[in-house]
Formats: C-alpha cells, structure tokens, sequence
C-alpha cells in the first residue's frame, strides 16, 4: 500500500500536532503514570490509523532488557484496549536482539525472517494472526526503552515512508517516557529533599518552611520556643551499640518526640542525635517551659535495642520567638548556645533558656582554651591526604587534603575538635584559606612528579563558601602555583544548602565558570542533600560513609545508595563512595554503577611524604595504583 507525499505530509503534520499537544500536557508536570494511560490508548488508536495497522502496542523494556511489558494495547478489529502483557527475552531471543539493534524492524513476512522466527509460535502473535510488522525501538536518554509495534493480519511491503512514520511515532513516545521518568525522579527527589532518611522526621529544610509558615500567620503577641535537644553520650553509647544500634536510638526517640510533641509542634532531626522542636505557646510560657520539661523526661523510658534495655538521658536548650530570635535560624541558632553554655556549666543544669551574654562568654572560653589562632601563626597545621580511586580500574584519581593540628602539648588534634569551633569563632577563613594555598601547591608538586591528572579536594566551611574572598583567593592560589582550576575539587556539606539557596547557587555558577569542580560531601546524611540535585549545578557527590557501612548488611542502605547513583547518572554527576572499608563494598560499588571511592580499604589519610613514597615506588606513566588494590 504506497502513500503519496501529499498523504504522508497529511498525516506527519497530524502527528506534530499530537506531539505539540502531548509536549504541553507534558510540560504541565502533572504527568503521571495514571494519566498517560489514556493519553497511550488514544495514541495507540491514532497509530493504527495512520499505519493501517490491525494492533498497535507500546512496550517498555524492564531495567536489564530482558522482558517487555505492554503499556497500551490497541487491537482494531476488536476495538479493545489492554496493557500489562509480558514477553520473554528468552521466549524471542532473536526478535528481542533484532529490536535493539535496529532503529525500525520491518518485516513482511513473519514466518520467514531470521529476527522473527519465535514469533510465528509465539501465542501473542498466533493470537493476532501477525503476517507483517514494523516495529520502531524507543530511545530513551538512557539507552533504548522500548518498542513500538504495529503489527498487521495481511503480509504488507513496507514502504520507506512507513518506516519515517514508525520513527517518529517512536521518537514522540521517547519524549513521553523520558519527560515521565524525569518527572518520577523530580517527585522522589523533592520527598527526599525535605525528610531525614533514617528516621522520617523533617529535616532543617522543611522545619524552617513549615515554621516560617506558622510564625506568618501568629496573632499580635503570639509567641512560640526554639527547643535544641541532644541525647547525652551519644557517641559514647555509638561505641557500645553499634552503628545499627545508635540508629535504633535515634529512631525510637524520633517517634517518640513527634508522639509528645504533636501539631502544631514541629520536630525534626538537624544530623546525628540533634533534634529540633519548636513549640507554638499561647498561654503563660512558665506553664510552657515546665511541660516541655516533663515531656523531655518522658523520653528517658528505656529503649529495648537488641535484647539490651538502654537508658538515655537528654540535654535542651530554650529560646524564645520573637524575644531572642526573629527567624527560624537564629532561633536555632540561639537554643542551640543555650544548650551548649548549659553544658558547659558546671552544674550542667538542663533546659537552659539563651541570653545574649552565652554568645560572648562561649566565644571567650573557647578561644583561650584552644588559642587555634596561635597555631595558625606557628604553623602547626599539616594536611594529610587520603587517595581516590577509580572504582573500576584501581587507579587512584585523586586526593583529599584533610587537616590536623600538630599541637605542641597536646599532639596531633583531629579537625573533629576543632573546625567547629574555627566555624564560630571565624578563624576558619584564615585556615581555610591556607588549606587551599597549601593544596594549590602540592597539585604542582605531583603534576611534576609524573601525577598530571590526580585532583585535589579540600573541605570548605558554609562560612567560607559564600565569603566574598574566596574566589579571588582561588585564584590568587592556583595562578602562584600554576596550576589548572580543574585539579582543585572544592567540598561543601549539605549545611551551606541551609544558608541563602539564591547565594549558594550563585557561588556555585560562578566558581564552575572559573572551572572549579564542586562537589558535596557526606550526601544523604539526613540534613537536605537532595535539594542541591534540584537548585544547584555540582559535579560530584560523595556518599556518606553510613551508607557505604551498611552495604551488604542492611538492605535499606544498599537502596539509598543506589538510589543516589542512579539519580546522579542521571544528571550526569560524579559520585564517590566514602569510607569504603572492604572488598565487598568496593565490589557493590562497582556494580552499582559508583565512579570513585575513598577509604581506609585503600588507605588512610597520610602525610604528603607517604604519598610522595608511593609515588615513587609505584607511579607508571603517570597512572599510580596502590598496593592495597592488589590485596
Ligand atoms: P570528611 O570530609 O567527611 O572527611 C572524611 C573523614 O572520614 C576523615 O576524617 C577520614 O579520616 C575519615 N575516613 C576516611 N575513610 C574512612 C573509612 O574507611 N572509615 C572510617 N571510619 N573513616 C574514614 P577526619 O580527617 O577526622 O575529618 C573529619 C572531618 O573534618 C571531615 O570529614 C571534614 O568535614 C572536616 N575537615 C577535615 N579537614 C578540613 C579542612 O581542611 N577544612 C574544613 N572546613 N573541614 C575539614
Ligand atoms: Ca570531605
Ligand atoms: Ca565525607
């Protein structure tokens, strides 16, 4: 059956109509699984037509192609409408190869090509009488999705006009099925973004929405309280129970808190054992307090954690909104020192309500015990660097510089001790700034040591990502040491998300202009990772060791982690798994999809002369594997 041109430009200008149309529904967003199944039966309906074909279907592939499933059936001569029929790979191995390796399969005569063979026993095909088919694969951004199938009871010649038919039938359900993918992955990561993984409480981000919301819509003198509670010995009780364990913990005192504390109380978990609530009052804030306080003590009931009974007690700090606080950070802000100035009291009386003299006793305690800023002035910092490697080949790529204090009484101090307290007292710029120059330099010293293409990474505060500075400090860096702005990866925490997003994004651009890779560490660690996937243009992201320790022993942590592999291939990011302690965890990673990895399994963070030993011993032509990955 031969179409004129006319004809056929008839029917293609049809089609565009169709495909604006289905562009518009599709831009709407409210595209769903539910609703495009109308719009496939008509689609089905109208391909028949246009093809004179008795059945037309649109298939999609499962994840490793060896299944199809039917979304929308149409039969002609029936007029009826079905979905959900499955054929084997193994049923039509020939057919299933001939359709992804060929953009249009045309066939005339089932019963006699090679692709097509199965086919003719086939019980789909027996029952629709298959003499000819024209298939056309749909081509998804991530390789082919599926078929569309117009199959017809008498043995046709297929024309080429057919086969540009066929094409852009497919090519207008590609962009229908990619639009719908992208849109699932959107919805999952906008869910993902405003809740903490592990207990399902809010996160930062969505407490501040929903409080800010609430605070608008106060009365004239309506108050409400910050309330910043930690369990005490957390990390002792971590050490005791397991990680498992301690998640337990947290878990069990998240649902307990949002049973105490219902709307329009709002909880959420901030990271490890930080729990924030904020409490609208309408009465005498006495009456309040003391409530808050009988309700935090019901929270010390034993919790039963693998057999064990555990006892745990809480610390809290209080502050007022609108007295201490106007916004829901300082708010935050503001309880937090409180609990903090309580601690540190001797008496360590919990509860502790803010005033604004803790800001500068806390500031004045903690510069003359640590004094971090004599130590800048005497050089006592070090960076130690812990390699990267490809996680198929072995190959390190890269490093990331972590810092130390080699104090001279007290030895080597961990960054744990000391970089939040650099964050408060600002001296974190001043030490920020020297980890990147120091960095900027050692990249030269391996690019001329035969390591042309190894990166560096360095760990940025919140603070000193958005200080006006800092890109001209890069700069000023990477010119001295004439080096390329591409070896220098900067990692930011989910943290700098919660300061100005329309800053953040802007930081981000301009540093990507300037060729720095971003990247942000410690994803999925239950702050609001996944709204850096939705607002900002990164490179990389590293996967919080938590996950990575629960690889092959707990299966929600093997589904975050892939998960996030899958959402960053799909945007087109970099990810390393971080804290990969063993040959397991490297071999899930690999197949998972992971880019790079880091961890003890590979080494553990060194100074610069172990690296330059290892570069000497074990460098080939620019390409260093380390010992560890023969093991
Ligand atoms: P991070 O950026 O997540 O760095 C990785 C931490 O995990 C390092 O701890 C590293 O020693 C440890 N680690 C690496 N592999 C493994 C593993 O396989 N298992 C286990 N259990 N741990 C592993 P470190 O050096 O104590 O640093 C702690 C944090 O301090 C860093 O976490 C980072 O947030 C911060 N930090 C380090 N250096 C700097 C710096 O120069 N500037 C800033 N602002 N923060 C820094
Ligand atoms: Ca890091
Ligand atoms: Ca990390």
């Amino acid at each position: 059956m031969d179409r004129s041109h006319e004809e056929l430009n008839m029917v293609l200008e049809e089609l565009q109509k169709k495909q604006e149309f289905i562009f518009m529904q599709a831009k709407q967003s409210d595209l769903s699984q539910q609703s495009i199944a109308p719009v496939l039966e008509e689609l089905c309906v109208r391909i028949s037509k246009i093809m004179s074909c008795d059945r037309v279907g649109i298939w999609l592939f499962n994840e490793n192609r060896t299944a199809l499933t039917a979304q929308s059936i149409y039969d002609r001569n029936e007029s009826s409408h079905t979905s959900g029929e499955v054929i084997l790979a193994e049923e039509l191995p020939s057919y299933f190869e001939a359709v992804q390796q060929k953009r249009i399969l045309a066939i005339s005569d089932v019963t006699i090509d090679q692709a097509t063979k199965e086919l003719k026993t086939h019980p789909f095909c027996v029952k629709g009488e298959v003499k000819s088919l024209i298939d056309a694969s749909i081509i998804l951004s991530k390789g082919i999705g599926g078929v569309v199938t117009c199959d017809s009871t008498k043995l046709r010649k297929w024309t080429y006009f057919d086969r540009v038919l066929a094409a852009s039938i497919a090519d207008m359900l590609s962009f229908i099925f990619d639009r719908l993918e992208r849109i699932e992955v959107e919805e999952h990561v906008r869910k993902l973004a405003y809740t903490d993984l592990l207990t399902g409480l809010d996160n930062q981000y969505a407490l501040t929405e929903k409080v800010m919301e609430q605070i608008q819509s106060f009365e004239e003198g309506q108050r409400g309280v910050f309330v910043y509670l930690m369990m005490d010995q957390y990390t002792e009780m971590q050490g005791v129970l397991g990680h498992d364990g301690a998640d337990q913990m947290l878990t069990i005192t998240a649902s307990r808190l949002k049973t105490l504390f219902p709307y329009p109380a709002q909880t959420a978990r901030l990271a490890f054992d930080h729990f924030v609530i904020f409490l609208p009052i309408k009465g005498d804030l006495e009456f309040e307090m003391g409530r808050l306080e009988r309700n935090i003590n019901r929270l010390k009931r034993p919790m039963h954690i693998s057999g064990q009974e555990v006892y745990m007690t809480f610390s809290y700090g209080v502050s007022n909104y609108p007295e201490h606080a106007t916004n829901v950070k300082n708010g935050i802000q503001a309880a937090n020192m409180a609990l903090r100035s309580g601690k540190e009291a001797s008496n360590r009386k919990n509860g502790n309500l803010y005033n604004p003299e803790m800001h500068t006793y806390l500031k004045e305690t903690i510069l003359s015990e640590m004094n971090l800023r004599r130590g800048l002035d005497q050089n006592e910092f070090r960076l130690h660097y812990q390699p990267q490697v490809n996680c198929r080949t072995g190959e390190v790529s890269g490093f990331e510089a972590l810092i130390r204090w080699q104090h001279p009484e007290r030895g080597l101090i961990f960054p744990g001790e000391f970089i939040e307290l650099a964050e408060s007292t600002g001296l974190i710029i001043p030490i920020g700034e020297w980890v990147i120059k120091q960095a900027a330099c050692q990249i030269r010293e391996w690019n001329e040591q035969g390591l042309k293409n190894a990166t560096v990474s360095v760990n940025i505060s919140p603070r000193h990502f958005l200080h006006d500075e800092l890109p001209f400090h890069l700069h000023k860096c990477i010119t001295e040491a004439n080096i390329k702005p591409k070896s220098l990866v900067l990692e930011i925490t989910e943290n700098v998300a919660l300061e100005d997003t329309e800053a953040v994004a802007n930081r981000i651009n301009l540093l990507r202009e300037m060729g720095y890779s971003v990247s942000i560490d410690d994803f999925g660690k239950g702050y609001s990772a996944f709204i850096y996937l939705q607002h900002f243009p990164i490179q990389q992201i590293k996967i919080d060791r938590q996950f990575i320790n629960g690889l092959g022993k707990d299966p929600k942590s093997s589904g975050i982690v892939q998960t996030i592999i899958h959402l960053a291939e799909m945007l087109g990011l970099q990810t390393i798994g971080e804290g990969v302690e063993t040959k397991q965890q490297w071999d899930l990673l690999k197949q998972f999809g992971c880019s790079e990895l880091q961890g003890f399994y590979f080494s553990r963070p060194v100074p610069v002369d172990e690296i330059n030993e290892l570069i000497r011993n074990h460098e080939r032509g620019g390409k260093l594997l380390l010992p560890s990955v023969f093991q």
